[in-house]
């Protein structure tokens, strides 16, 4: 029989062997009417904390849905601390950046407005839903934090000591990607990607000198800011996170 169940949920609420947990009408909904459980069913369950667990169908009412927690599949583990300051683009870009930076394992997610971004206003609940459904899909444990709006100039000027910035250049002022990501270290680090008019000229002058960038170019073609940041979080991941080259491998 196979036991390993389809349905994969984000809940806020503690988990652990014996404790009842309630849905909210969307996520019922979505359970019973979308992929249509019913009472006995198990799915898998997590929260960002208490690793992940099997849970029961019990209850279901027009409101919602109770689920009895049974036993713990995979513990909690440590994720990389790795986060993507990006610059609001179009709505179908930018749901593509939260989705994708989810499944390729970005911690903190930071919506920036930069010189020549366009967009004005970030709809933060709808990102984080989309965060939210990256991690049920790609089996992540944790979910990565959405953080709102603010100009680069204020992210910037509270940087914590020690964090990378590595600096999406469009401009050919970055080391190429491999070499780059092979000399980072394994401190905390954070990417940035402009928005699709690009950084300004002044304004990635100022970024490539400061202290803690890390100018990278991912080639000669002009990527749009999605697939920049695909590009960058996959070699990220291959050099310095998921599979981390020792270094000197890649020279
Ligand atoms: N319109 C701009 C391009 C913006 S692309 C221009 O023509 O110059 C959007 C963002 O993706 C850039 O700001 C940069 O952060 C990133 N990006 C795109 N292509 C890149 C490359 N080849 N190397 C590094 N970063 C890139």
């Amino acid at each position: 029989m196979d036991i390993s169940p389809k349905v994969r949920l984000f809940v806020a609420q503690p988990l652990g062997g014996g404790r009842a947990v309630a849905l909210d009408q969307a996520q019922a909904h979505y359970l019973l009417h979308v992929m249509r459980a019913g009472p006995g069913t198990m799915i898998a369950l997590f929260n960002g904390r208490d690793g992940e667990w099997l849970a029961r169908i019990d209850q279901v009412s027009k409101r919602g849905a109770t689920l009895m927690v049974a036993d713990q599949t995979r513990p909690q583990s440590a994720e990389p601390d790795l986060w993507l300051l990006f610059a609001p683009v179009k709505r179908a870009r930018i749901d593509i950046i939260v989705e994708k930076a989810g499944e390729l394992g970005v911690s903190e997610l930071f919506p920036v407005f930069t010189r020549h971004t366009v967009m004005t206003r970030v709809n933060g609940e709808r990102l984080s839903a989309i965060a939210i459904e990256a991690s049920e899909q790609c089996e992540r444990l944790s979910v990565p934090t959405v953080h709102e709006a603010r100009s680069l100039e204020e992210m910037l000027a509270g940087w914590p000591a020690g964090r990378r910035l590595i600096l999406l250049d469009e401009g050919g002022g970055g080391r190429p990607v491999a070499e780059a990501f092979a000399d980072l270290g394994d401190g905390p680090a954070a990417i940035l990607v402009g928005p699709e008019g690009g950084f300004a000229k002044s304004e990635l002058d100022a970024l490539r000198r400061l202290s803690f960038a890390c100018p990278v170019d991912l080639g000669p073609r002009i990527l749009r800011a999605d697939t920049a940041v695909i590009a960058a979080l996959s070699c990220f991941q291959a050099i310095c996170g998921d599979w981390r080259v020792p270094p000197g491998a890649l020279l």
